[in-house]
């Protein structure tokens, strides 16, 4: 009798024990509740699934999504002169080439943010230095300038030269091929956005390009449409979508393989 009575309160101290060991302290139970302990699942998002699109054959080429905006064939499908008449840029062996006195040319498009590509030549045959040697330009939304100059072995105004957005910001690097040789620009373009009275900016206009595969311009934020003479300015009227301009300079720069996405 005195063993069973031994035993009975060795299991009743037993139990108590058991018990008292799965209670944890409530700040225990709280971390394990709240917040809820994470999975990997959690951080992983499903949908709705990124859009497939086809790639390029090669790079530099254009993917599925893209816009044709030149392609060696008929400019005037994609492109006018700034009064809307068709242009006199001469289309030649695939090349678009400017014409002296014709005026620029633009897209009959519009357009916001994009991702653009745009293939250009200067002259073979070199001419003039500075400014007056294979001058054209690229014009985004028809009022920030990328600068296109035979800036081969032909200084001129770091801030003016190819690759520059015109006198607000020189490239990183002069990554220039010989006058007569193809080259790329790829451009990165980030529409401004206006504060409410609609008279600066909220956000500026923001520009990356890649002169023939090298990044040269990174992320840069516009001071204002281009000017020839003056300073840009921050305080600009409000616009919205613009075309891609080409512009005539005086020079027979020749373009192809031209191609836009809009982001
Ligand atoms: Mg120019």
């Amino acid at each position: 009798m005195k063993h069973l009575l031994i035993v009975c309160l060795a299991l009743a101290i037993g139990n108590l024990c058991l018990a008292q060991g799965q209670q944890k302290p409530p700040a225990q139970q709280q971390k394990e509740e709240y917040p809820a302990r994470m999975t990997p699942q959690m951080t992983e998002i499903m949908d709705p699934e990124v859009k497939v699109i086809q790639p390029p054959a090669q790079v530099g080429m254009p993917p599925s999504d893209a816009i044709i905006l030149f392609d060696g064939r008929d400019v005037n499908k994609e492109w006018e002169d700034a009064m809307g008449n068709p242009t006199k840029w001469i289309v030649k062996n695939g090349e678009l080439v400017c014409v002296k006195g014709s005026g620029v040319i633009q897209t009959k498009r519009k357009f916001n943010d994009f991702q653009l590509h745009v293939e250009w030549k200067t002259p073979s045959e070199v001419i003039g230095d500075g400014q007056g040697r294979g001058n054209s330009g690229v014009y985004l939304q028809g009022l920030y300038e990328v600068q296109v100059l035979d800036s081969y072995n032909n200084r001129t105004y770091r801030n003016g030269q190819a690759g520059s957005i015109y006198k607000q910001y020189a490239p990183l690097v002069n990554v220039s091929r010989k006058p007569g040789e193809w080259q790329t620009y790829d451009i990165i373009y980030t529409a401004p956005r206006f504060s409410s009275d609609s008279t600066v900016y909220f956000t500026p206009p923001r520009v990356t390009v890649l002169h023939n595969g090298v990044l040269i311009q990174n992320n840069v934020s516009l001071r204002g449409p281009t000017l020839y003479i003056g300073m840009p300015e921050y305080s600009v009227k409000k616009h919205g979508p613009g075309p891609i301009v080409l512009q005539d300079h005086g020079n027979p720069v020749a373009y192809r393989n031209i191609w836009i996405r809009e982001l």
